[in-house]
């Protein structure tokens, strides 16, 4: 059993607590456990706790929309666990491969090395509140010498922290928490702590994006305190997300028939705030971008006329000819290289509107899509909405797709036409269709899975080949796209290949090589290699493949920068 609830100096909670309890998370996969453990915690703290405690549990310090980031790179962490350690290089690697996470290296090398005994001054101890407060000091460090300043303070952190308690703060500080605590299972978790029925969470949570201010708001008030809760312009609301499909005639499968199809731009994603004259555009991540917008403001001011409202749209960088122009011009707009003037001049956007989500005291998310997009156009004035067709024909539908492409596009949204709004839920009410990649990659090693899958090696680490080294290096993850058979036939293969097993990780001799289709590639931190697939599926395996045939790095980083490049040869 976990304890909680002991106090450090200052009668706060000790992180060390907030620790055990995220170990055991990680050692269970039931889910009625891990609602338990985690209500009865957050019963124990004080009311300043719980928003802290929440975010570090779930592993996101700071909502999206805050604007604050922690922005450590695996190297300073590195650095900073090697200078407490004094682990050789080998030793690091091998501490890392025990369990291929950063937070489980920094705990097996404290623990090797037995730093905490080292200390002549007796350490005091963490608590709760101290060490979200050196997340907030790190966020915060910025501009020249932040690097340094970023680096200093995670190595005071560390340098007082017990193995385990490394482990999570590492974890939180990449923002890689791999336990089960999903934020599903959070709010259950809040909803059995504060009293609140779940329902009632779950709402506040969608509308306000920070489940540690939810949970502080009912454990502080109760439910009451959660009825009040109504988006408010000016403060952002989680955007509602697609999920990928490979063919409009998918699209129309998963929507019965009939679909909403609409044109997906490339530009970028903005929440129009307005009250009175006054207006405020948020980007998909919930950063306030009006600033670099004043075009977008005006348009908006000299077209929409009620009180207050929140709307939603896309802007795009256009060309002379008023064709898209690529992600990339667009983002020199919110880099801001230039003044203002002289970008909105370089760099015209067009905006598009699809959403309205309030308008005038009343909440529309609960409307179906078709009569969220009649207010839309009620209230757009001259700003266009994005070109729509509604259709159950997949030739038709096709031809939509073609055409959106050939204007320089990326591809198409479906909408199922009486769908509501979910905020920052990724459902299938919206479906994305774009062209894929694929990329042959070799199967490294393997997580045992969860639930129905726990007998198998159900997740999978997959590599790329760097040229130069000769190394494999990963670059992505996932379960997803096997059937039950190829799970089994590929668990058997795999534990024939196995090299070492680790808690739930199998690293396994590289042959298996799979065909894997996947989003985007993007640059991260996750992986050594710099780069992780989004979203990667397995779409079969290349049983007439061997390791040697798999794709590079280079082709990787080719593909990456085409995600760039791609849109303006159709130019
Ligand atoms: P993705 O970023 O690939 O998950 O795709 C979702 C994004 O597509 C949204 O966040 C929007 O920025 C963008 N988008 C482009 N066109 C549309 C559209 N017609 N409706 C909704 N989102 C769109």
């Amino acid at each position: 059993m976990i304890p909680v609830g002991g106090t450090g100096n200052l009668g706060e909670t000790l992180y060390r607590y907030l620790a055990e309890l995220c170990e055991g998370i990680e050692s269970t996969t039931k889910r009625l456990v891990i609602v338990d453990l985690v209500a009865q915690f957050l019963k124990k703290l004080s009311i300043e706790e719980v928003a802290p405690s929440i975010r570090m549990i779930v592993g996101e310090a700071f909502p999206e929309w805050s604007g604050q980031t922690l922005d450590v790179s695996w190297r300073t962490i590195q650095k900073v666990i090697r200078s407490i350690t004094k682990a050789s290089d080998e030793e690091m690697l091998s501490a890392f491969s025990e369990k291929g996470d950063l937070g489980d290296m920094a705990k097996i090398l404290m623990l090797r090395k037995d730093v905490s005994k080292q200390a002549t001054l007796l350490p005091k101890p963490l608590t709760i509140l101290e060490v979200y407060r050196s997340f907030q000091s790190i966020s915060e460090a910025k501009g020249s010498g932040s690097k340094k300043k970023k680096e200093n303070l995670v190595l005071s952190l560390l340098s007082r922290s017990e193995p385990l308690e490394a482990k999570y703060i590492v974890k939180n500080l990449i923002g890689e928490m791999r336990h089960g605590a999903s934020s599903g299972l959070m709010e259950e978790a809040v909803a059995k702590a504060s009293g609140a029925p779940l329902e009632m969470i779950k709402r506040a949570y969608m509308l306000m994006g920070d489940l540690g201010e939810v949970a502080e708001k009912a454990m502080r008030g109760g439910p009451q305190a959660l009825d009040d809760v109504k988006p408010t312009p000016f403060h952002p609301i989680k955007p509602m997300l697609a999920q990928a499909v490979e063919s409009v005639a998918e699209a129309l499968r998963e929507h019965g028939g009939i679909t909403s199809l609409e044109y997906k731009l490339d530009g970028a994603r903005l929440q129009i705030h307005i009250r009175g004259g006054e207006v405020k555009i948020f980007s998909r991540r919930l950063t306030e971008v009006t600033t670099s917008l004043p075009d977008v403001v005006e348009q908006v001011r000299n077209n929409i006329q009620p009180g207050e409202a929140i709307i939603e749209g896309e802007a795009v960088a256009v060309g002379k000819d008023a064709r898209p122009l690529t992600f990339q011009n667009l983002m020199k707009r919110f880099r801001r290289v230039k003044g203002i003037e002289e970008m909105v001049r370089e760099i015209p956007v067009k905006l598009y509107l699809f959403d309205i989500i309030y308008l005038d005291g009343k909440l529309l998310i609960d409307l179906p899509y078709s009569e969220r997009r009649k207010a839309l156009s009620q209230v757009a004035g001259e700003i266009e909405l994005v070109p729509q067709l509604i259709t159950c024909d997949v030739d038709k539908a096709q031809e939509f797709f073609e055409e959106a492409k050939n204007k320089g596009h990326e591809g198409l949204m479906a909408k199922k036409i009486e769908s509501t709004y979910t905020p920052g839920r990724r459902g299938k009410k919206w479906l994305k269709i774009k062209e894929t990649e694929a990329l042959d990659l070799v199967i490294v090693g393997a997580d045992w899975g969860y639930g129905r899958r726990v007998n198998w090696l159900s997740d999978y680490y997959l590599a790329a080949r760097n040229e130069e080294t000769g190394e494999l290096q990963i670059i992505g993850k996932t379960f997803k796209g096997l059937t039950d058979e190829e799970f089994e036939e590929i668990t058997e293969k795999l534990l024939k290949l196995k090299t070492i097993e680790y808690g739930r990780t199998v690293r396994v001799k590289p042959e298996i090589v799979v065909e894997t289709i996947f989003e985007e590639i993007q640059k991260s931190p996750k992986y050594e290699s710099g780069y992780a697939l989004r979203f990667a599926r397995i779409k079969r395996i290349r049983e007439d493949k061997n390791v040697e045939d798999i794709d590079t790095m280079e082709k990787v980083k080719r593909l990456y920068e085409n995600q760039f490049k791609a849109k303006s040869k159709t130019l």
